[in-house]
């Protein structure tokens, strides 16, 4: 028989290929073939490897490849601050009046720099495309950061808000002022002009009891008109739980539900204080949940046991996961994510078999592109999609046996095991290194961004615990 060759410009052969496709294929020895970014096929390598002339072909020596990760909550601009300040008091929420917030000090360059910075951690941890959560001061900045990287981020609008509770911080930049909350929605929609580019728009509201009920409908209308999500942060806290309780008259989703705010295109971060009136109203609207297991502990917010991800996850709900911000979390690393989901749920509810890893992995890939909105570009492995993802190397003690490349990934490896990153057919990380910027470089200029922001900032840094010897 003769066979047809066709052209590609990569093709990844010999690989334990996961695909996370409706039927959750999975090939023993696959290969894709990839040409202006998509997958153009994919399937045992016998048949694509011979069938496919390339540019380039990516051997991946039989280790894992899967769809790159999405993190559907995040804080771009943070990173310059990590651990740099008090756990108590934390250094966006501060009791003393008189101190500005990050968010009035920061200036353009520094925004870059922590921005950079994330999406470098980002990408070499396996994450292709991630929701930011509304908290950058110029999103031009963190866009340009974004392209930088190479990475795909779905950038929301600044600090929406018209009501003031007490779990919004003040920031001079966004007042409380109804005409601004009204006007800025839907800034970052203009984004979504180049269907090609790496950096999108989504509607975003802060959350957590400080939108009314006008603001909360235009803003899902909105989304929905474009075609995108309404993300907002909601029940993080048994504080700001109390503030919605008693701002709605009854529990946020409840409430939420019965003005015909909560539907399908909402995806709400945290989620940790579910109530049981709340369930139903979260499983019939299909909404996404975004789980940050690392964010609730890390703060003590009891997520792990007033949270119900993983029994919504069991429910169908369509539950993702996200890592929240430089001092909310152990770091913008989406398998620490899954491992902690795993454990916390068994641990909860005494269930070895709640959650494994192949539902982690679920929520990391094809769940979140549905909660970023993005379920048709990216997720999973499939012909037609972008041509996003991880090829794993298996010279690690974690990875053997082997005999199971997907509990490996998930429980032992983690991302230790990453070797490249793909986006859009890209290689953006090789040898787990950045190709596209110089890494000291970005070190260098978030280490200069923080001893700045420390120049400014009426709270002064952490002084160690166990101070150095000079
Ligand atoms: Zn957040």
């Amino acid at each position: 028989m003769e066979l047809l060759s066709y052209e590609a410009d990569v093709v990844v052969r010999n690989a334990y290929l996961v695909t996370m496709d409706p039927e959750r294929r999975v090939f023993q020895s696959g290969a894709l073939a990839v040409k202006n970014g998509r997958i153009i096929s994919i399937g045992p390598d016998r048949e694509i490897g011979v069938q496919f002339e390339s540019v380039r072909t990516i051997d991946a020596a039989g280790a894992a490849v899967h769809p790159g990760f999405i993190d559907n909550h995040n804080h771009l601009c943070l990173h310059n601050m990590r651990w740099a300040y008090p756990e108590i008091p934390d250094p966006i929420h501060s009791p003393d009046p008189s101190a500005k917030s990050y968010w009035d000090i920061c200036a353009d360059e520094v925004e870059y720099a922590g921005s950079k910075l994330a999406s470098l951690e980002m990408a070499r941890n396996g994450t292709t495309c991630f929701l930011e959560a509304g908290t950058l001061t110029t999103p031009d900045a963190g866009a340009k950061a974004i392209e930088d990287v190479g990475i795909r981020g779905v950038l929301g609008d600044p600090f929406i808000f018209d009501v003031h509770e007490e779990s919004v911080p003040v920031i001079e930049r966004y007042p409380l002022d109804t005409q601004r909350a009204f006007n800025s929605l839907g800034s970052e929609l203009k984004r979504n002009r180049d269907p090609d580019g790496l950096v999108r728009g989504h509607v975003n509201l802060r959350g957590m009891a400080s939108a009314s009920k006008d603001l909360e409908l235009a803003a899902v209308t909105l989304a929905q008109e474009h075609g995108v999500v309404l993300n907002q942060h909601q029940s993080y806290h048994p504080n700001d739980t109390s503030s919605d309780d008693r701002l709605r008259g009854s529990h946020p989703l409840v409430y939420l539900w019965e003005i015909g705010a909560l539907r399908q295109n909402c995806t709400f971060a945290h989620m940790n204080i579910i109530r049981d009136d709340e369930i139903d109203p979260i499983a019939d609207s299909s909404m996404s949940v975004v789980w940050c297991p690392a964010a609730s502990m890390l703060h003590a917010v009891g997520g792990t046991f007033h949270g119900r991800h993983a029994e919504l996850y069991a429910q169908g709900v369509n539950v993702a996961l996200g890592c929240d911000s430089a001092n909310w979390t152990t770091a913008f690393d989406i398998a620490e994510q899954m491992v902690l989901a795993i454990l916390t749920a068994r641990d909860k509810t005494g269930q070895i078999g709640l959650l494994t890893a192949e539902d982690v992995l679920t929520m990391a890939t094809i769940n979140g592109a549905k909660a970023v909105g993005l379920q048709d570009e990216i997720g999973s492995l499939e012909v037609g999609k972008r041509a996003d993802l991880v090829i794993r190397h298996d010279n690690l003690p974690e990875a053997q046996p082997g005999m199971d490349p997907i509990r490996s990934l998930v429980l032992s490896t983690r991302s230790k095991s990453i070797d490249k990153v793909m986006v859009n057919g890209e290689v953006i990380v090789d040898n787990g290194h950045s190709t596209k910027v110089d890494e000291a470089e970005v070190y260098a200029r978030s280490r200069e961004s923080s001893r700045w922001l420390a120049e400014r900032w009426t709270i002064p840094p952490l002084s160690p615990r166990w101070p150095p010897i000079a």
